[in-house]
């Protein structure tokens, strides 16, 4: 376990595009939020999203699925415009799973209920068939015991694999995480991020903001920097971290580090 895990930063990466971000800007009412975006995630690809706080790392992750408009600029997920098409959002959606700091499940439904409940809604899978998908999840992420609680009798970490297992249900081709273990007692880190690590041995295209550095290290091909809206500077991760070249960037590493 140990071996793979720290081969998983050389993973190979297709050479099939995932994501393409062109020239993007997002503006939320004067404030200028993102400022030119260029951006292209290969298939299989782990990309770490670092900077400081205000950096907008969670809106551009949020206009990936369109749960934020940008104004200006292309994003092209998986061959497929975002525009305000309502089509189009729904395909990306389909294709895109997200997992949030503050977890987001429904607390008045069990564990498996929150798993079932897009794929029998939006999917329209049969209830035993999107049972059976969501105990697949559970179980690989763990915690297939804790199917018939509600998420307010879980622990923090729990409900953050839920969470994860959730968003599997819906066959994402593609995950996007924001801070998914910034909420948790640090005990509890440990467990999301193995679980985000087994993701990404399996080949998921993902793109994490996150400051856990030592799962950047190990998991991540490539690590973005943003500041003020903008990527200051991108690399690999061990060139990221030895030799970061803005001042921007060599700031914020001193300050977490
Ligand atoms: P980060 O995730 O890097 O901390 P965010 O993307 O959350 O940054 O925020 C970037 C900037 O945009 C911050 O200055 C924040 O206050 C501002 N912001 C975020 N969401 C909104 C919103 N809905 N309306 C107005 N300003 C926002
Ligand atoms: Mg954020």
């Amino acid at each position: 376990m140990q071996d793979a895990a720290q081969n998983t930063s050389k993973m190979a990466v297709s050479d099939e595009v995932a994501i393409t971000i062109n020239g993007m800007n997002k503006w939320y009412g004067d404030f200028h939020v993102l400022r030119d975006i260029d951006l292209t995630v290969q298939r299989g690809e782990r990309i770490v999203i670092c900077g400081p706080s205000g950096s907008g790392k969670s809106t551009l992750i949020r206009c990936i699925n369109a749960l934020e408009e940008h104004q200006k600029g292309s994003i092209t997920v998986d061959g497929t415009v975002l525009s305000n098409d309502l089509k189009n959002i729904d395909k990306i959606r389909s294709e895109v799973g997200m997992v949030f700091q503050h977890f987001n499940l429904f607390p008045h439904l069990t564990i498996l209920e929150n798993c079932t409940l897009a794929p029998i809604w939006v999917r329209k899978m049969p209830k035993k068939e999107a049972e059976d998908i969501a105990m697949h999840f559970l179980t690989k992420v763990k915690i297939p015991e804790q199917a018939n609680k509600y998420p307010g009798q879980l622990s923090g970490g729990q409900q953050q694999r839920v969470a994860i297992a959730r968003s599997l249900c819906m066959r994402p081709k593609i995950m996007l995480f924001d801070e998914p273990t910034s909420a948790l007692d640090p005990e509890m880190i440990k467990e999301v991020l193995d679980t985000m690590i087994d993701l990404a041995e399996e080949g998921m295209t993902m793109l994490c903001v996150t400051h856990e550095m030592g799962f950047a290290r190990q998991v991540a091909n490539r690590v973005i920097f943003m500041d003020a809206g903008q990527i200051v500077e991108q690399n690999e991760p061990e060139e990221f971290f030895l030799n970061p070249k803005s001042d921007r960037t060599k700031l914020f590493l001193s300050q977490i580090l």
